[in-house]
């Protein structure tokens, strides 16, 4: 093999793959797009995602923002958020209005999203092998290849960039995976008062838990053991809802209905290096993190932005080669460990129940709230990334 048959493979148009493919869409590489997915089908439909305000101008510049904000009930605006934790002193609130934005970020369907984008990519011409799975990503020192399951063509390319959701395929990369011994909890609640755009972020020693506005209800994410998370499941309506009411304490009330109760175990997954042999890992592929700050979505995003800058400032003979991968992986790295950091570091400090623990936690978020430039600089943290 001499020459590899594309500029760029993109494993997975999936909401980051199709954002890297769409940043693309003006560039002189040539690409080829695979996804597992049947055409016009969203690989987890019922998900909904935490997008920064960062992540909303990234969507407006490659015009998807207009026609997701258009589609009905598909993004719902954070205005405040208010952050507390149970059995301790200390609360803060940050607010859309404090930093002069249209909101702090934004509660948005994965499956508009993934139409949104769909649509897109399609607008701009490049087309995406749907139904195509890559069963491994591999090469040599000139070019990645790509082996696909259901007979399709073996894919060659200067570089794979492998937005599939896990890393899964490619296999000459260390991963690491902490896991929390943890579940999520994740439902959809109703409250007699509408919700006005307030997040609810609560620290208790069970864990996290976060209220999402979403639509006229809530998306719950309650962080609990295992067997906490089997007997709450078991709950009727009534129950349930009684509990998170405790749960919450003083910071939200009133809740009416409750739906679609789900669970899945959390854990921390990241390659250390995001790049291998021709290959590089962005979005979920490179870091899947505990949903406590719903930072995990908006750094995949900033990994296909990056990504997308850097190919486009790469000489074609040049996409894929050691000096490009290490440009990527030098420039990703502050912010991909800042996010890993923040996240783990969040669920340490106020994931659990050390009594000792709760006196410094509340002075922290008391102070955050009083001291404006300290709370400016967090909020910004949350939306724009840490680097
Ligand atoms: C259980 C769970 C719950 C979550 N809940 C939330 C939440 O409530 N809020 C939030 O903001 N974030 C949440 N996240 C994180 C969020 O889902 C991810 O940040 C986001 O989906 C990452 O997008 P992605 O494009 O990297 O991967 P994905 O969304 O996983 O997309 C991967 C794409 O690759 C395709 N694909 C997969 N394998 C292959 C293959 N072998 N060959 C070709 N194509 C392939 C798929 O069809 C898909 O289109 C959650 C994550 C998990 C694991």
């Amino acid at each position: 093999m001499t020459q590899p048959s594309t500029d760029l493979a993109i494993v997975g148009a999936g909401p980051v793959g199709a954002t890297l493919a769409l940043s693309l869409a003006d560039s002189d590489a040539s690409i080829v797009v695979l996804d597992a997915r049947a055409k016009g089908e969203a690989l987890r439909g019922e998900r909904t995602l935490a997008l920064s305000h960062g992540a909303r101008l990234i969507f407006e510049r490659l015009g998807v923002w207009h026609e997701l904000a258009a589609t009905d009930g598909a993004v719902t605006p954070i205005s405040d958020i208010d952050i507390s934790q149970a059995g301790g002193f200390g609360m803060t609130r940050l607010s859309a209005a404090e930093q002069d934005l249209p909101a702090l970020g934004y509660v948005v369907s994965y499956r508009a999203l993934q139409a949104a984008l769909d649509t897109g990519v399609a607008r701009a011409g490049i087309s995406v092998r749907h139904g195509v799975s890559a069963t491994s990503v591999g090469g040599t020192a000139t070019y990645a290849a790509v082996t696909c399951d259901a007979g399709a063509d073996l894919v060659t390319a200067r570089l794979a960039a492998v937005a599939d959701g896990s890393g899964a395929a490619v296999g000459n990369v260390d991963r690491k995976r902490h896991a929390y011994g943890q579940v999520a909890l994740v439902a959809k609640v109703w409250r007699a008062e509408p919700h006005g755009g307030l997040a609810y972020e609560r620290f208790t020693p069970e864990g996290p838990v976060a209220l999402l506005p979403e639509g006229d209800h809530y998306g719950l994410v309650w962080t609990a053991a295992p067997d906490r998370a089997e007997a709450l499941l078991a709950l009727d309506e009534v129950a349930f809802l009684a509990e998170l009411e405790r749960h919450f304490g003083t910071r939200t009330a009133g809740f009416t209905r409750v739906a679609d109760r789900r669970r899945f175990p959390l854990a921390l997954e990241f390659a250390p290096a995001a790049v291998g042999t021709r290959c590089v890992m962005l979005g979920n592929a490179a870091q899947a993190l505990h949903p406590v700050a719903g930072q995990g979505f908006n750094l995949g995003l900033r990994d296909a932005a990056e990504l997308a800058a850097i190919v486009q400032d790469t000489p074609r003979e040049a996409i894929g080669e050691p000096p490009m991968l290490r440009r990527y992986e030098r420039q990703r790295r502050g912010d991909r460990y800042a996010g890993i950091a923040f996240t783990h570091g969040l669920v340490a400090a106020f994931g659990n129940d050390v009594p000792l623990l709760r006196w410094p936690r509340g002075l922290a978020l008391t102070l955050l709230d009083a001291f404006p430039p300290a709370k400016r600089a967090f909020t910004r943290a949350m939306l724009f990334g840490l680097r």
